[in-house]
């Protein structure tokens, strides 16, 4: 990749970025098509998040994806907010155009991806969602978006449940989502044929944790599909275990790149070498995790 005075900038904002992945396959991707574009990673603290918009106009960032901590407190910093990231409350994808800043949410279509490959009759089907965080809402809008008519959320802390259950009040999901405690899993999983884990629980260094204990496992019905976001390590203990007992089982990775690969297109509106993303994500957790 040659640099110069014309090439153009994408980027990631966040804090701490060091293990960010979106750069190897960002670039891979630009690099792929062509593109004299480069896709820095910024790591911006809370403090200094609302300079980061005037700094970004006045050195030509045409686009950057947000992460953590910063994909709620964006939301305030921007011009126009696409419906879907409302609804979530959460923003991963900005771009510059004449009227201003514009930001939306492609964790969604991140996350249904590898579902849409599945075939099902998803009205029929009522996922059980571990967790109430970030990534718990992009997949209740997925699920939701898929056609699912109930979905079954757990959480361990009952104030943040009950604050996670009020944010969607006076939306269309209120009347699908049902809250539960952790403790109320084994109840809940003979009920459910997707089961989506959200939380941290199983990703690297602690791969010798699962979110479901081996009884859990054991009762889930044989059409059940396991699918865990975390993307290092792949597969987590919890997809392991479901392999084990012949359930389809998907990893995180595929929501990763898809999330980049529709931000990369809506930054430089062509289609995204989505399987050279994949590719080369892959490669670099194979790196990552030896
Ligand atoms: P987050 O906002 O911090 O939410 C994490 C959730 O997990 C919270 O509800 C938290 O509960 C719960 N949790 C944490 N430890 C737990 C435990 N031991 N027992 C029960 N619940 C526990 O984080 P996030 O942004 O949603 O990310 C969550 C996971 O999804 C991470 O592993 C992340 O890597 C993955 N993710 C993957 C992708 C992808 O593209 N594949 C995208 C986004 C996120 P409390 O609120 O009570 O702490």
């Amino acid at each position: 990749m040659k640099i110069t005075g014309k090439t153009k900038l994408l980027g990631i904002i966040g804090y701490p970025l060091e293990h960010s992945l979106s750069p190897v396959f960002q670039n891979q991707a630009l690099r792929a098509l062509g593109l004299d574009y480069v896709y820095v990673p910024f790591p911006v603290k809370q403090e200094n998040l609302k300079e980061v918009f005037q700094a970004f106009k006045a050195i030509g960032v045409r686009g950057f994806n947000v992460t953590i901590p910063h994909k709620e407190a964006v939301l305030s910093c921007l011009d126009h907010v696409s419906d879907k990231a409302r609804l979530i409350g959460a923003v991963n994808t900005v771009w510059l155009e004449k009227d201003g800043w514009h930001g939306t949410n492609t964790d969604i279509d991140g996350f249904i991806y590898p579902l849409l490959e599945i075939k099902r009759d998803w009205s029929h089907i009522t996922p059980l969602i571990l967790g109430n965080g970030g990534a718990a809402r992009a997949a209740v809008v997925g699920c939701a978006q898929l056609g699912c008519e109930k979905i079954t959320i757990v959480g361990r802390n009952p104030e943040k449940l009950t604050k996670f259950g009020l944010s969607w009040h006076n939306t269309p999901l209120q009347s699908r989502i049902s809250l539960h405690g952790w403790e109320e899993i084994p109840t809940l999983i003979p009920h459910s044929q997707l089961i989506v884990n959200t939380t941290p629980i199983g990703m690297y260094p602690h791969c010798q944790q699962s979110p479901l204990p081996p009884q859990a496992i054991e009762s889930l019905s044989p059409e059940t599909i396991v699918y865990d976001l975390i993307y290092n390590p792949r597969p987590t203990l919890l997809l392991r275990q479901a392999a084990a007992r012949g359930l389809t089982t998907i990893d995180g990775s595929d929501m990763l790149v898809k999330q980049g690969a529709v931000a990369l297109e809506i930054w430089v509106r062509q289609k995204a070498p989505l399987s050279l993303m994949r590719q080369s994500l892959l490669e670099a957790l194979d790196i990552k995790t030896e």
